[in-house]
């Protein structure tokens, strides 16, 4: 038996997922913890609670989304004393996300003391970005010193996507080049050549890049200069307006897209700017990584606003038929596998993402395990 139990932990909130092979024998949330009227006062009962709620019998490992690996983690790796403490040490890395997973961490040490846990970093499948990919150009002490370049996130969902893209097609994963573009509450793009990961839109965080539900994307930094100085902004202000208060809630008030589409099909000027920036922007990276492939072989559309918005879809690839690159309107409309024309250079895909099943499949890997 593979049994393997996946946890993916929020400050306030404990999301399970139960494999056994690929099938999903349980699954659920647990939410507002620590919270008055919360399911659970805090993360160790709510593990409790799913262990009395759930046969966890023959367990072979549980596997932990952790969202930054540093530097330093670049693959699933099998959790002991010494990698806590490095995780710990990533903290400043990402301060909103980081305890959460290390309480998770904590607390399925302590209650499955027997099982193998195992790590998985959103950020390692991007550890292959070239240096002259991931270096921004700015002091290099500095960089150095604190830790600063691009990282990237969704790895997991990225890997699972390109990946499977690659099975459509009908082609070896290593010799497939893929754009896969993750737009779901957070959103962002990733160049996948041959199954690794050589460029992505996020960054040292997950605000850079494509326009999302509430970061605002890639922007000048001197924007946070100006609110600051001129505005008058302390910075954790400035942090929340762009990572919380920013990106399509910013533009429109709504940070759900579907709220957007409706408005703007009712011919609301902020519903309609706010999806002009948010397709425009996909279309921009998709151009920058067609240039760092050459040869792009799909582009993939994944998560809740990728799979499901076919105007999304036909909007944010409008134009490039000069390119090699069309969207037939009855397939996308269909959210088909393929929903390129036949015959055309790149193929568009539509490929649901499973993060989950990708987090228990290398946390298996990483124990030496196969799925059976
Ligand atoms: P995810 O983070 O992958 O769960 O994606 C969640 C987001 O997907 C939601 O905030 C919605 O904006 C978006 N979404 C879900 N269904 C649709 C749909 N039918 N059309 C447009 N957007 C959708």
């Amino acid at each position: 038996m593979t049994r393997v139990l996946v946890l993916n932990c929020g400050s306030s909130s404990l999301k399970y997922r139960l494999f056994d092979g690929a099938d999903t024998v349980a699954k659920g949330l647990v939410e507002r913890i620590g919270e008055s009227g919360g399911d659970a006062a805090d993360h160790l009962t709510a593990l409790q609670r799913i262990m009395a709620e759930t046969d966890l019998d023959g367990l072979s490992a549980v596997g932990h989304r952790v969202v930054h690996g540093g530097p330093e983690f670049t693959a699933a790796t099998v959790i002991d004393d010494g990698v806590v403490e490095r995780i710990e040490a990533l903290i400043p890395l990402a301060p909103l996300h980081q305890p959460a997973a290390l309480s998770g961490i904590a607390v399925a040490r302590k209650l499955l003391p027997a099982v193998p846990q195992v790590a998985v970093f959103d950020t390692a499948f991007h550890a292959t970005i070239p240096p002259e990919g991931y270096t921004w150009a700015i002091d290099a002490d500095l960089a150095e010193r604190w830790q600063i370049r691009r990282y990237g996130f969704h790895g997991t969902s990225h890997a699972y996507v390109a990946r499977r893209t690659a099975e459509v097609l009908g082609r070896p994963p290593a010799e497939t080049n893929v754009i896969t573009l993750h737009l779901g509450n957070g959103a962002s793009a990733c160049a996948v050549e041959g199954g690794r990961s050589v460029a992505t839109s996020m960054g040292l965080s997950p605000l850079d890049g494509l326009v999302m539900g509430t970061r605002s994307g890639a922007i000048d930094p001197t924007v946070i200069f100006h609110l600051h100085r001129v505005a008058g902004l302390p910075l954790d202000e400035i942090e929340t307006s762009l990572t919380r208060h920013g990106g399509l809630l910013g533009l429109t008030g709504e940070n759900d897209l579907r709220a957007v589409l409706s408005r703007r099909a009712h011919g609301d000027a902020k519903a309609t700017l706010a999806f002009d920036v948010y397709t425009r922007r996909i279309r921009e990276y998709v151009g920058s990584y067609l240039a760092v492939l050459g040869r792009v072989d799909a582009i993939t559309f994944t998560a809740g606003v990728g799979e499901n918005s076919a105007v999304v879809r036909a909007a944010s690839l409008a134009g490039l038929e000069p390119l090699g690159i069309a969207v037939d309107p009855e397939r996308n409309e269909a959210a088909a596998a393929i929903i390129s024309p036949d015959g055309t250079r790149t193929a568009v895909c539509v490929v649901p993402t499973d993060e989950e099943l990708e987090i228990a499949d290398q946390s298996r890997a990483a124990l030496g395990l196969s799925r059976p």
